[in-house]
């Protein structure tokens, strides 16, 4: 299985690992420890690259299915007649350059995208802020969500929503924001989790059976969730929230669209 590394280091922005399998025909790796994000909670995957025998290749998209996290790499791997030896890179000379792909028990080095990663955490964090103010306030419970870095919607449990409520919601999230509140992840016991009766509202209960440990983001004081993604240590990291758009998604569904801007 792949040790999920982001979920206890968000700021994670390099790591060594070995590859645990590899997948030729799909063009893509799994590892025995991981920093990036596989995708997942409206949050998107990774990107970064890989390294290993002096080269470095662009990690193109991230994917965890079952225990383990694929990285899917280009260039893509050869198809060679024969395998190559175990434990040894495959290697074929293309044009000028010699590109490689990495074989099982190598060591690779991983990077993130930082500027990319950082700002989907800002945003990820800022939407936490946003439900978590519509549900104090409001008591409207989340239905959905969506981000990319620095942008990101989610849709509410609201009858109406006019313009001067949107504003009134814009400036509660950045009174959050500028309260600088922590943000805290803790794995806990499964059993533990469902005693707590906020998560029950962030869909608890429709975590698989099998999963005995469930993970909590919490920002002190104004939100609780279970969650797999990643986000920023402090709310003062996001910057400003700035509301860009509303609008109706049906008769008790509405939908806000935010954006993060540095202060
Ligand atoms: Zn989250």
């Amino acid at each position: 299985m792949t040790e999920l590394l982001y979920q206890t280091d968000s700021y994670l922005r390099e790591f060594v690992a070995t590859v645990v399998a590899v997948d030729a025909e799909n063009g893509r790796v799994a590892l025995d420890r991981s920093a990036f994000y596989p995708g997942g909670g409206g949050q998107p995957n990774d990107l970064g690259h890989l390294t290993f025998s002096g080269a470095t290749v662009p990690v193109t998209k991230v994917k965890k299915e079952g225990d383990l996290v694929w990285h899917y790499l280009t260039p893509q791997p050869p198809s060679l007649p024969g395998k190559g030896e175990a434990g040894a890179p495959l290697l074929v000379g293309e044009g000028s350059g010699v590109r490689s792909f990495p074989a099982e028990g190598q060591t690779v080095a991983g990077t993130i995208d930082w500027d990319r990663r950082y700002a989907l955490m800002r945003t990820h964090s800022a939407l936490h802020v946003l439900c978590g103010v519509v549900w104090r306030d409001y008591g409207a419970l989340v239905t959905g969500g969506n981000m990319e870095p620095g942008s990101g919607r989610m849709d509410f449990e609201f009858e109406t929503m006019r313009g001067e409520l949107v504003h009134q919601i814009e400036a509660r999230c950045n009174a959050e924001v500028a309260a600088a509140r922590d943000l805290r992840v803790r794995i806990l016991p499964r059993e533990e989790a469902f005693q707590i009766p906020d998560l029950i509202r962030t869909k608890i209960n429709l975590l698989p059976e099998g999963i005995s440990e469930v993970r909590t983001v919490e920002i002190v004081g104004l939100d609780l969730q279970a969650d797999g993604g990643t986000h920023v240590a402090n709310t003062r990291e996001i910057g400003r929230i700035r509301v860009t758009d509303y609008k109706s998604k049906g008769a008790i569904n509405k939908r806000i669209y935010i954006e993060v801007v540095d202060k």
